[in-house]
């Protein structure tokens, strides 16, 4: 283990920086559960209206997860929010040990921000890229020390799930996992490590369920209730396929069937045109507040 995960032992942790690009649904997540476990966050986006609200939204989700995970101590913390800096300026990553990019699933954008990331943290730390679908290596190649770029993909919602899936690009060293390894087990969660490939184990699976969920509301045989009812009840999942795409968001799930279909080359991805028709009418899922599901509260 790398670091304890214990934020009274401080130490060690209390003096490590985590770079944070990417203020959206994960980003937050991630800066929340890294700060609940001793890290000092600097959080960052491109984005004015994103961190106006970053704050106000950091207070929410600590005040959520208090409630959801009381038998996690962590949480008890009152010092969560005030760990995490939020900027609009990626020089202040200069000095952290780890960087965590969470921006869009959209290749073209992930490549610019390494580029600039290259210029901005040269050969120091970890970084690690929190993607669903977008190729480690093809990232990798553009920083400066490509063997110390991993992919790290955190589930959502972050504090709850155990598991984190590493995913080791062409050039990622085994220093790099080990590192990896020990960060993820720091944050009290368990790293599985895989190779890389285009959705990696997890999204390749789930995009086909959460596609062919889509494709079954489109064609009438079945509600959105219906079908998620046979996942949860049938086959014991926590969530169905309707529900979880919902969570993650609309648009990321079609951002990330479109790099499954051109990365694979194979027309078991291609994206149901309802889930399209969602997005382009702003139905992105709980962030919404609308999606297969209607909900109260937007994130
Ligand atoms: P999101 O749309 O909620 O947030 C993305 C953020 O990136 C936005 O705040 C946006 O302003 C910011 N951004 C875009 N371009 C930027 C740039 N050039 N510089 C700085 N910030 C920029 O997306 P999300 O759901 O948080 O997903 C982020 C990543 O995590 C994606 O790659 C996604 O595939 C992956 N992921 C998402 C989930 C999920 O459930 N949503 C789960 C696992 C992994």
């Amino acid at each position: 283990m790398e670091q304890s995960h214990d934020p009274a032992k401080g130490g060690e942790v209390a003096m490590s920086v985590v770079g944070i690009i990417g203020s959206g649904v994960m980003g937050k997540d991630v800066a929340v559960t890294c700060a609940a476990s001793g890290y000092n966050v600097v959080l960052y986006d491109h984005d004015p209206g994103v961190l106006g609200a970053a704050e106000g939204d950091i207070r929410t989700l600590v005040r959520r997860y208090r409630m959801t995970a009381p038998e996690d101590p962590r949480w008890r913390d009152k010092g969560i929010p005030d760990r995490i800096r939020i900027t609009d300026d990626m020089a202040e990553f200069a000095g952290a040990d780890r960087i965590i990019e969470n921006v869009v699933e959209d290749a073209a954008v992930k490549e610019e921000v390494h580029r600039e990331l290259r210029e901005v943290c040269g050969e120091g730390p970890l970084i690690a890229v929190n993607t669903s679908c977008v190729s480690i290596t093809r990232l990798a190649a553009l920083a400066a020390r490509p063997e110390s770029v991993i992919g790290m993909h955190f589930m959502n919602p972050v504090p709850l799930i155990e598991c984190v899936e590493l995913v080791r690009g062409h050039h990622t060293s085994d220093e790099t996992v080990k590192r990896a390894e020990g960060f993820v087990d720091s944050l009290g969660k368990r790293p599985v490590v895989v190779r890389d490939s285009p959705g990696f184990v997890s999204n390749r699976l789930s995009h086909l369920f959460m596609n062919e969920a889509a494709f079954l509301v489109q064609e009438r045989v079945a509600d959105p209730e219906q079908i998620d009812e046979i996942f949860t009840l049938g086959y014991g999942h926590k969530m169905g396929p309707l529900a979880t795409a919902d969570l993650i968001g609309l648009d990321t799930v079609v951002d990330s069937l479109r790099v499954l279909y051109e990365d694979l080359q194979d027309p078991k991805f291609r994206c149901c045109p309802l889930l399209k028709k969602m997005v382009d009418a702003g139905l992105t899922g709980r962030k919404s507040g609308q999606g297969f599901y209607t909900y109260g509260v937007s994130r």
